[in-house]
């Protein structure tokens, strides 16, 4: 039995992803691209807009702050799960937000929603029994299986660029994927990103990935891998928990062609070479986490076609390479800011 996906799209959703990447940086997990896009789309923000969003920003950060379950992650989460505010200062921040941008909402919603009930159509009828089986074997290689209950995905608004997509711990059957402005033509990004968030969804259950990584180097030698790691400066900020996790999950399936399901995807020869192109220009130490990750990423992609043709799951040997990976691009880093 094939999983089962359910496309919606809700405009509240649509509004609180919108506002907080508006706001701006307010969390190392923060989509700068995103922000740069829909803020520059933005014209002509008013005084009044502009404190509003600074605010939302500081009150994101202060839920950051909190960690845990009232952490701001959770907290926009529990927006895009619809459940109701409980605080009073909550509400009230809420409504002024609201009111202040209605106007500037409701023109950019008359814009994206018609593209969003394109890439429903086109979702709803898409034939996923094609990544079905690409998909559980990538599940069971990380130690799970696929959810058995339907999920939801929430379609949402994303640059013209690549789609983006979200999944939280606490939420195991809610994706989020935004799509309005993608072109046509790359509807298979589109499901190759999809396949990227239903296999979060997998690891958030059983956090097998980080697991078997922190079992592979024991814990002082995981420890003194990532300072390392950090010495060299390549996070840039990131959390290593994430890198780690998500250059194997970046390996399995994203919006690109180079990736165990991305294969299986429909694509042109041209399409997989310009994946494939690690042109690194002005050296990697001038390159981004996600850049490194996508190299990383490409890099296990053998190791883990080997693994799922004998049927094998993620082991200390799987996560050594991982760490060594990793530890590769830090020497190369290292060696060009020391020549
Ligand atoms: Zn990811």
């Amino acid at each position: 039995m094939g999983l089962k996906y359910k496309f919606e799209i809700d405009r509240e959703v649509c509004f609180i992803h919108w506002l907080q990447n508006m706001a701006g940086k307010w969390s190392w997990h923060f989509q700068k691209n995103l922000h740069s896009f829909f803020y520059l789309n933005a014209s002509n923000l008013d005084d009044k807009e502009k404190s509003h969003l600074e605010s939302f920003r500081n009150f994101l950060k202060e839920k950051e702050s909190l960690k845990g379950k009232d952490g701001a992650g959770n907290w926009l989460w529990w927006r895009y799960a619809n459940k109701s505010l409980a605080e009073k200062k909550d509400i009230q921040v809420f409504r002024d937000l609201k009111e202040i941008f209605a106007k500037r909402f409701e023109e950019l919603w008359q814009e994206e929603k018609p593209k969003l009930e394109y890439w429903k159509k086109r979702l709803d009828e898409y034939d996923f029994e094609s990544m079905q089986n690409t998909l559980e074997s990538a599940a069971h290689f990380i130690g799970g299986t696929l959810p058995e209950s339907e999920i939801t995905i929430k379609l949402i608004f994303s640059s013209t660029i690549a789609p983006n997509g979200g999944t939280h711990p606490n939420h195991q059957n809610l994706i989020l994927l935004g799509v309005s402005n993608i072109v046509p033509e790359d509807s298979e990004r589109v499901i190759g990103t999809l396949g990227h968030e239903i296999l979060h969804l997998v690891d958030h259950r059983t956090a097998g990935i980080l697991k078997i990584l922190k079992k592979a180097l024991l814990k002082e030698l995981f420890t003194a891998y990532i300072f390392k790691l950090k010495r060299f400066n390549i996070a840039k900020g990131y959390k290593w928990n994430y890198l780690l996790t998500e250059s194997v999950l970046r390996s399995l399936a994203s919006f690109r062609f180079n990736t165990l399901i991305g294969e299986k995807l429909f694509h042109t020869p041209e399409q997989l070479a310009e994946d494939a192109d690690f042109n690194i220009g002005n050296g990697l130490h001038k390159k981004s986490p996600q850049f490194l990750i996508r190299i990383i990423g490409a890099n296990l992609l053998e190791e883990i076609k080997n693994y799922i043709a004998t049927k094998k799951q993620i082991d200390s040997k799987f996560g050594k390479k991982v760490a060594e990976e990793w530890l590769k691009i830090a020497d190369a880093i290292w060696k060009e800011i020391n020549p």
